[in-house]
């Protein structure tokens, strides 16, 4: 494959990919090509197809001109093949099902019929039905099941076409011809648990610094830990207990003591320690 952008050769030769390059190098590696340089002047075949019409030269003999109308693609080269199933058919039946026979959507349907212009916390201002279908706007209802919902979002941001694209454009297209309500959280919660989106993201965070050791200790009860355990019941007239654990050799003292309304203040627990 000849193209004139330099550095698209580099991308698989590189040993230091970003995430990016990564997903489209594996996408790649499917296809058996090799990327070669070409310079913009040598590169006559490929100008005649994609530069402006406009900065053509005038001249009938110029290599471009000829070139112009030459065909790359072959019949030969072009198999046909069967086509699958329509996906967006299936789901769009899918959706249609569920609609016509969902409890909730019976409801709202005798909402609408009633006039109502509120069902719950849901307004039936744009809502509309026809042969027991419902509507809102021009966009189909999709009932409350989430597996239907998940289902219709994974039919749309995993097909090859849209290709797991960001949040907002997957959230346009699903507008295009489906509603429910809270759509776009549905959407946010899909895309955010996406393995393969997850995988070639790349993060923002800043990078962590290094683990900071705890102190370690040189000798016993140098480094000491304290707690206080509370609200037991009255036992020999005390009514709390302190702890005292030393970091070095896990050893501990319990001293029970006598917590009343008064706060405890640092006096009284190092009196009490001591
Ligand atoms: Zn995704």
């Amino acid at each position: 494959m000849f193209i004139d952008h330099q550095a698209l050769i580099s991308l698989m030769k590189d040993k230091k990919l970003s995430k990016h390059q990564i997903r489209w190098v594996q996408k790649l590696a499917d296809f058996n090509f090799k990327i070669m340089y070409q310079s913009d002047k040598q590169n006559i075949k490929i100008n005649a197809l994609t530069r402006r019409a406009d900065f053509m030269s005038r001249d009938i003999n110029d290599e471009r001109i000829q070139y112009q109308r030459t065909t790359i693609l072959t019949l030969n080269w072009m198999k046909i093949v069967d086509l699958k199933k329509n996906n967006d058919q299936l789901i769009y039946r899918q959706v249609l099902d569920v609609n016509e026979i969902d409890e909730n959507c019976t409801l709202l349907r005798e909402a609408i019929a009633r006039d109502e212009a509120q069902y719950e916390d849901i307004k039936l201002k744009n809502c509309w039905t026809q042969n027991k279908i419902l509507f809102h706007n021009s966009q189909l209802w999709v009932s409350f099941n989430k597996l239907l919902q998940m289902n219709l979002i994974r039919e749309v941001h995993d097909q090859s076409s849209i290709d797991h694209s960001e949040i907002l454009r997957t959230v346009k297209i699903i507008k295009w011809n489906y509603y429910w309500s809270s759509m776009r959280k549905t959407i946010d919660q899909y895309i955010w648990n996406c393995y393969v989106c997850q995988r070639s993201k790349t993060s923002r965070d800043k990078s962590n610094d290094l683990l900071q050791l705890l102190f370690i200790s040189e000798q016993q009860w140098q480094n000491i830990v304290m707690n206080f355990i509370i609200n037991l019941s009255d036992s020999y007239d005390y009514n709390a207990i302190l702890t005292v654990i030393c970091r070095l050799l896990k050893e501990r003292h319990y001293i029970s003591c006598i917590i009343d309304d008064e706060d405890i203040t640092v006096e009284k627990t190092a009196e009490m320690l001591l």
